[in-house]
């Protein structure tokens, strides 16, 4: 009897060792923003990101111990409207610790929504492995009423533990939807379904723990993407200036007068430039700072010389990227080459 009773609990730990084996291993990496927030009332909307720690956050949805054995980190806690270079290659450097030599499966990092998009695609281009890297974040701070948090979170975990998100580069996982760093743009500035995938729409969707997917992105990233930051502590300056009737040329001379590497030009209609504002353009880049032309229309490409002579002035067209994806990948690319043929080819394939 007593031999029964001792080959039963061995087998029941076996069991038990086997299921905990079995699950994935998941990393949570906690960077703030509204998913981390705390509103005065619940009712409110008034409120404060980056509030509460990572484990208030994996707390609030033990359900994620099913799908995955999960652990969580806290990077920074910040709202994402301060994220900056520093925390990117911080980011960028201890998601490929995790995955290629700590041996997580995966890595749900939790941010805020502003520029959710731009860690994204940052992490994109520099994260050197086809393990599911997934972003989560919220509309709703973590005490309001029906939160939308815990959920996203929960979802974003399930996307990092399913095999149908592996290699499709760094992922964004909002109101039930995953959507590709290249193409997610926040479109909305309160709404919980405020993500959107642009013309190509979302990646794929989660549902019951289950993530779908629809379609592949199609352009380089993660293990493709040449872009290392392993040995990068400082990367080269690219502004940002938008375009409107009647635009003063002042922001574009002062990053020129800043002796900033690159500038993107956000511009009217397929990038085009006010012409005071194109004066300043050509004569920053004969000075060896890369323009590059995108467009402040939410949608479309930015053409190569269309109503811009390009081969003329060696300014770069953005393509599909729009004006803040276009920064980074600039910022990128200048750490590469000045060449502007060959940067133009970086637009092309990432
Ligand atoms: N300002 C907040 C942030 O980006 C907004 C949010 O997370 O939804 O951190």
């Amino acid at each position: 009897m007593k031999l029964i009773k001792l080959f039963a609990t061995l087998a029941l730990t076996l069991a038990v060792c086997l299921s905990l084996e079995a699950k994935p291993k998941i990393r949570i990496i906690a960077t703030g923003g509204t998913i981390a927030g705390v509103s005065s009332t619940s009712a409110s909307s008034a409120y404060t990101a980056g509030q509460v720690g990572i484990q208030t956050l994996l707390d609030a949805v033990p359900q994620i111990l099913n799908l995955a054995e999960v652990d969580g980190e806290q990077l920074v806690n910040i709202g994402s409207q301060d994220m900056n270079d520093e925390v990117w290659l911080k980011l960028a450097k201890r998601v490929n610790q995790l995955l290629n030599e700590e041996g997580y499966d995966g890595v749900v990092i939790t941010h805020g929504t502003d520029t959710m998009e731009e860690t994204a695609y940052f992490l994109n281009l520099t994260v050197k492995s086809d393990k599911p890297v997934v972003l989560a974040g919220s509309m709703r701070p973590s005490n309001a009423i029906s939160a939308d948090g815990p959920a996203n979170l929960y979802n974003a975990v399930a996307a990092a533990v399913s095999p149908a998100c592996k290699g499709m580069g760094v992922l964004c996982c909002m109101n039930n939807q995953l959507l590709d760093a290249k193409t997610v743009i926040k479109t909305h500035t309160i709404d919980c379904d405020t993500f959107e995938g642009g013309p190509s729409g979302i990646i794929g969707y989660v549902y019951n723990g289950e993530a779908y997917i629809l379609q592949t992105p199609n352009n380089k990233h993660t293990v493709n993407s040449i872009f290392d930051v392993s040995k990068i502590t400082k990367f080269p300056k690219v502004g940002i200036v938008y375009g409107y009737a009647n635009a003063s040329p002042l922001p574009m001379q002062a990053f020129v007068d800043a002796n900033f590497d690159g500038i993107v030009l956000a511009g009217v209609g397929d990038g085009n430039f006010y012409k005071d504002v194109f004066e300043v353009a050509v004569k920053a880049q004969n000075q060896g700072i890369q323009i590059v032309r995108s467009s402040r229309c939410p949608t479309g490409p930015t053409c190569l010389n269309s109503e811009v002579d390009d081969e003329k002035y060696h300014f770069v067209a953005s393509l599909s990227h729009n004006p803040q994806k276009a920064r980074i990948l600039l910022m990128l690319a200048l750490t590469k080459t000045h060449d502007w043929q060959e940067i133009q080819q970086f637009f092309k394939e990432y």
